[in-house]
Formats: structure tokens, sequence, C-alpha cells
């Protein structure tokens, strides 16, 4: 699932491509991709003929400013990936939603799992979506570290668990919250309350390391290729991972063994040696 650096290089590459367009067309053709509007019309009715002004993100979430006061929302969900295209180019399979504008590159977001979705927002509709309950974005305003301390006080949830809630912080997912993880030396099952004064400094540190060298690398695609960048490269953070999908190769601080465990349903990769 594209996370914060997946989904912000996304939006780096869409923002020169879109801002101050005109959309002259939007077209969504899988109703479930429409399925967090009210009317399933809603997001053409809503988009077409309108200025973008500014593409912005929080979390994992792409939101652009429309002319009107409207919020295009976009979330990627599983497998969902977005490419510019020329007109009239051949459409891959699973292309569900294609926007066009006054510009020569035109939108399209193919989805095989139709797990995204896209959706157009008054500010009333927008203050009543999941995007209002969202935690303080992963990258631009994460909460200094004694914020987090009076947060994990008590807390018995796994601190991995706690990290993929996007209500606490927004953006991460369970490839980066593993690197985070690694990088602190912390291992995925602590309850958060357990974690001490010291060990919550160096996780909330972690934080902005990883995520920014995700971003310099474009994102991680894995090996399905699910995601990729919108001019169709694959992002290249994966070869550079410590700890996500490595089980049983060896750590990269220390050569032990990574390992493999299912925590909340989702599998967390760690070293038993270096994180404690
Ligand atoms: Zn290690």
């Amino acid at each position: 699932m594209p996370e914060l650096p997946e989904v912000e290089s996304v939006r780096r590459s869409l923002a020169p491509a879109l801002e101050g367009a005109r959309i002259v067309s939007a077209a969504v053709r899988h109703p479930r991709l429409a399925r967090r509007n009210e009317s399933p019309f809603d997001v053409e009715d809503r988009l077409r003929g309108r200025l973008i002004r500014r593409m912005g993100r929080t979390g994992k979430f792409l939101l652009a400013d429309i002319e009107g006061d409207f919020t295009w929302v976009t979330h990627l969900g599983m497998s969902g990936r977005i490419e510019l295209a020329n007109p009239g180019e051949p459409e891959k399979p699973h292309t569900h939603v294609v926007i066009t504008t006054d510009r020569s590159r035109e939108m399209r977001m193919v989805d095989p799992r139709t797990f995204g979705f896209v959706a157009v927002y008054t500010p009333e509709e927008l203050a009543g979506s999941t995007i209002a309950d969202l935690g303080p974005d992963a990258l631009q305003d994460l909460p200094r570290s004694p914020v987090w301390v009076r947060r994990l006080a008590g807390r018995k949830v796994a601190i991995k668990t706690l990290l993929l809630d996007q209500r606490f912080v927004a953006g991460l997912g369970n490839i980066y919250a593993d690197e985070v993880l690694h990088r602190a030396r912390i291992r995925p099952d602590r309850p958060a309350g357990s974690l001490t004064v010291e060990e919550i400094k160096r996780l909330r540190a972690a934080v902005a390391p990883i995520l920014q060298a995700g971003l310099r690398w474009g994102g991680t695609s894995l090996d399905d290729l699910a995601y990729l960048l919108p001019d169709g490269r694959a992002g290249e953070y994966l070869h550079r991972l410590q700890a996500y999908g490595r089980e049983g190769l060896p750590c990269r601080r220390d050569g032990t063994s990574v390992e493999r465990t299912v925590l909340g349903g989702r599998s967390s990769f760690w070293c038993p040696q270096c994180q404690q």
C-alpha cells in the first residue's frame, strides 16, 4: 500500500502538471471509486470546468484545492497508482478515473483492486469525512517528543500498531513503520506505554530521516510493481530497506537474521539483536 513517501512523490510529480490547470472533463468509470461521495456523479460534476489551485497532501491522502471551495481527494488504497499520460495514449487495464485539463497531459488512476477512491468535498463534507480524524502529518507536523511521551503513557497497544494508526500520526504504513522502529532500535511488539523517554525521543527522531530517504528514492516499489511513479518509473527505496521484507536476511546493522512476526494482522520485520 502506498505510504507517505509514495504519495508525496506522486504529489510532487503531479503539481507542475496540474496546478493552475482548468479541468475539462472528469470520468469515474468504476462506481466503487466514487463510493465516498454522496452522489456518484459529484466527482465529475464538481470538477468539470474548475481550476486546480494547489496539489496538497495529508498523510496518505492527496488533497487538491479546487476553485469554488472544493477539495478533490484521492486515496490510492492497496494497489492504486496514478499516471500522467498524453491524451490518446492507450490506457492501462484497470484505468478507472481519467481527468483531462486544458493542458496536454491527463491524469489517470489505475486501480486493479479498487480499494482506492476519489471524492470531491465541500468544506462541510470534508469536516465530516475520515480526513478530519487524521492525526498530524508524519512529515510536516510531527509533534515534539514530550507530546509523544504524554500520548504513549499507559497505552498497552503495540508501538508498531500505534504507529500505523492514522489518528495518532498520518502517513506511516507497514513498510516505513518497520523501518522507523529498526532505526530507533525498538521492538515492534513493545507496549507503547513501556517505552522510556529516551526511547520515545529516538523513535520520534527516526521518523523524518526514514521518510526523507524514502522520498529521495521516489518511494518503494515492491516486486508486484503495484506502485509506480506517475511517469511509469519504479520507486527505488526497496533495495535500501533495513528491515521490511528481509525475513531471514542479515540485519544491516549487526548481521543477525531478521525475523517476521504477525502483529495486528500485519507482518512486522525486525532484528532480535538490535531492537529491544
Ligand atoms: Zn540488528
